[in-house]
């Protein structure tokens, strides 16, 4: 029988309210036991005092119950919506421990459990991933679409032409010797769209991890030419997100903000300049590699200065600007000044326009996982239609690339081998979750 597992749903410390969630057989006869009196009816809260084991008051509490095949977890299960209270908490996970049957969740093991029992797909475990760890705007967005099965619903339609395809392709193989006539041309009907829309779809990916992980937008110039100041007076007046990878390190200080929905990182690094000391030589060949990998450049002309010299060839939507604008003698780009705010909105809506544009093309399918995933169906059916385009196929072959395809998509679904990346999924969730 499966075990009944228990663990706070929300995060440690000081709140309003904590809740505490419990999933399995056991769940109800647990809050039974905490409350000493009926159970309220399944999916209605109902205010009740839990005790201890000696009889001892814990909490007053909400206790919601959930019957098997309705809840989070398809399993029968219970929420106590404590107060907030670090101590009500404690008591109440340590009475509930005591209990026969009971043990503590791992991490992620309500959404396993969900995932088990096939209340979400793979893809729908992780946009809950994603949603949890939301920043901004876009990335709810997507997240939130992922949870709710945008992706299960187009795989569900791709898998439905690929199993009409591959129905004109059996029949070929069943009723070849009665001189069935060869419907090829059905079958590519079928495939050719297919193909194309998955081919979109990994195009768009590249867009929707930009979103996810985030856009970094590189502060470039030389030495003096403005770029701490400018990094401070955009952190002084936009909302940075607070983050557990926010760092500073010796070469490079980044400032997360959210620019229109989107994560941004600004970098402000080591001026580039040419320098005999070894030492700075690395640390400006570092910030140089990085301004190039970075996502978009910003460069910072002070006035009398120019490109030349800074070993940096701006890319087509790059953007020049002429820092310190409030001095004269401006340089040639967006006049932004960090000393009067002249400019700086200017430089953030150009940032943001170009990054948008960028993100416009993401789909539904994001991250290593659904990409490869996506990548194989893609490569099955290009096989597929090479060999309808061929003049005698045998369908035979056609029918295998089908369903190597149709296979794809099972995985990306977490449907077939999901064993051994479930525990890599979970590993993003924390306790409770
Ligand atoms: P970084 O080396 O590129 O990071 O440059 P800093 O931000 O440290 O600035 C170098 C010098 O230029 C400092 O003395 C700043 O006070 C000055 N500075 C920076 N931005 C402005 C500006 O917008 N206007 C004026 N007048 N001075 C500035």
């Amino acid at each position: 029988m499966a075990e009944t597992v228990f663990a706070p749903a929300t995060a440690p410390g000081r709140a309003g309210i904590a809740v505490i969630r419990l999933s399995g057989p056991a769940s109800w006869e647990a809050v039974r036991r905490l409350t000493g009196q009926p159970l309220p009816p399944p999916r209605r809260a109902a205010l009740r005092l839990l005790r201890d084991a000696a009889g001892g008051a814990l909490d007053e509490a909400l206790v919601l119950l959930f019957a098997p095949g309705s809840g989070f977890t398809g399993e029968e299960a219970a929420e106590l919506h404590l107060h907030g209270a670090p101590a009500a908490v404690a008591g109440v996970l340590a009475a509930l421990a005591a209990m026969p049957g009971l043990r503590p969740a791992e991490p992620g093991e309500f959404t396993r459990r969900a995932f088990a029992a096939g209340r979400l797909d793979l893809t729908q475990v992780e946009g809950l991933a994603d949603l949890i760890a939301a920043e901004t705007a876009a990335q709810r967005r997507r997240a939130l679409a992922g949870l709710r099965g945008g992706l299960s619903r187009a795989a569900a339609g791709w898998r439905a032409t690929l199993v009409s395809a591959r129905a004109l392709v059996e029949a070929e193989i069943d009723f070849a010797e009665e001189g069935v006539a060869q419907d090829r041309d059905a079958i590519r009907a079928l495939v050719a769209p297919l193909r194309a829309e998955l081919a979109r779809e990994i195009g768009g990916a590249a867009a929707a991890e930009r979103i996810r992980e985030g856009f970094e937008v590189a502060l470039a110039g030389r030495p003096n030419a403005g770029k701490s100041s400018l990094l401070n007076a955009i952190a002084g007046r936009e909302v940075a997100l607070a983050t557990e990878h926010a760092g500073t390190t010796r070469d490079v200080i980044e400032l997360r903000l959210d620019l229109g929905g989107l994560p941004v990182t600004l970098l402000d690094m080591a001026g580039l300049r040419d320098s005999d000391d070894p030492v700075e030589r690395l640390g400006v060949a570092r910030a140089r590699e990085r301004a190039e990998a970075a996502d978009l450049r910003v460069i910072l002309l002070a006035p009398g200065e120019d490109l030349a010299g800074l070993g940096l060839a701006p890319g087509p939507e790059d953007i020049l600007v002429a820092a310190k604008a409030d001095l004269p003698g401006r340089a040639e780009g967006l006049p932004v000044s960090a000393r009067t705010g002249e400019g700086i909105a200017a430089l953030l809506a150009r940032i943001r326009d170009i990054l948008s544009a960028r993100a416009a093309p993401a789909g539904l399918v994001a991250g290593a996982r659904q990409r490869a995933a996506l990548s194989r169906a893609l490569a099955a059916l290009e096989r597929a239609e090479a060999l309808l385009g061929g003049a005698a196929a045998a369908p035979e072959l056609v029918a295998e690339e089908l369903r190597a395809a149709g296979q794809a998509l099972e995985a990306l679904l977490g449907r077939v081998d999901a064993e051994e990346i479930l525990g890599e999924i979970f590993a993003r969730f924390c306790i409770g979750k």
